[in-house]
């Protein structure tokens, strides 16, 4: 049977998902001699045309040239997994979202009016395109890369995190931040997957792997901070480092024009 052929694509964004992969220095050359890698951009200046059996993308539509590209690899992949919270919720990028105009942004951050460049507000690529599966994280966390990647090559689907850190942080028993200590922990709200790692050390979830779906969750832990005494600028300001979009929709705005 021939190998399947794999392309891991970037677009906006730190790299440093694809970074994870190059980092699983004792895995990696087994990982790569299970595939025909037609793209990695941060491993090989090497790319190969033609049909993509499995595709990774990374990052964010910021721009046109995302966009353009992005639309060529639904095209030529069979399966297109979301790489990181960037692909899926928008990430850092897409942080102030629903606070500012994409012109004012532009001029903030580079002095420049739109059409300077070809910059697009930044959004999550299920925007626009379908995408099949996910693989949460900022960045990703390696075992569950080669978990997701072991499942696929024996055709099952990689694990879906649908239950929040909160279950992995009860089922180490780690004592709650949020009912012990008060902190803004959002353990409730944030997909599962890294076994609780801040709150082992006792340090409150911010939000790197992205929001469990289900908004009916984020009110009521949003109404938990307020009568904690955190204040709405306080609780958004934290959700949206991570996961700007829910923030955006939560508020019921997203300036992004
Ligand atoms: S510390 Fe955070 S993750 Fe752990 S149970 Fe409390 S809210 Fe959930
Ligand atoms: S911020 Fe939250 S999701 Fe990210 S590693 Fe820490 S506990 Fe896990």
């Amino acid at each position: 049977m021939s190998k399947p052929r794999l392309g891991i694509f970037s677009l906006t964004g730190c790299a440093g998902d694809q970074l994870q992969i190059l980092n699983m220095e004792d895995e990696l050359l087994d990982l790569v001699s299970r595939f025909v890698i037609v793209d990695f951009q941060e491993g090989s200046s090497y790319k190969e045309p033609g049909e993509v059996d499995i595709a990774f993308v990374e990052g964010t539509v910021s721009t046109e040239h995302d966009l353009k590209k992005l639309k060529e690899i639904r095209e030529r992949s069979k399966v297109i997994i979301a790489f990181g919270n960037c692909a899926i919720d928008g990430c850092i990028q897409s942080m102030r979202n629903d606070q500012t105009t994409l012109a004012e942004k532009l001029q903030d951050v580079y002095g420049v009016e739109p059409g300077f460049f070809d910059a697009l507000p930044s959004k999550p690529i299920r925007e626009y395109v379908t995408v099949d599966l996910q693989i949460p994280g900022c960045p990703v966390e390696k075992t569950e890369v080669l978990k997701a990647v072991s499942s696929l090559l024996h055709g099952d689907l990689p694990q879906r995190y649908t239950y929040p850190v909160c279950v992995e942080c009860k089922i180490n028993e780690y004592p709650c931040l949020i009912t012990e200590e008060s902190k803004p922990c959002l353990g409730p709200i944030i997909k599962a997957g890294c076994n609780a790692r801040c709150p082992s050390l006792g340090l409150d979830c911010i939000g790197c792997r992205g929001t469990v779906e289900g908004s009916e969750t984020f009110a009521a832990e949003y109404k938990m901070l307020l009568d904690l005494g955190y204040t709405e600028v306080d609780i958004m300001n934290r959700l949206r480092v991570f996961s700007g979009e829910l923030a955006a929709g939560f508020l019921g705005g997203n300036n992004n024009e």
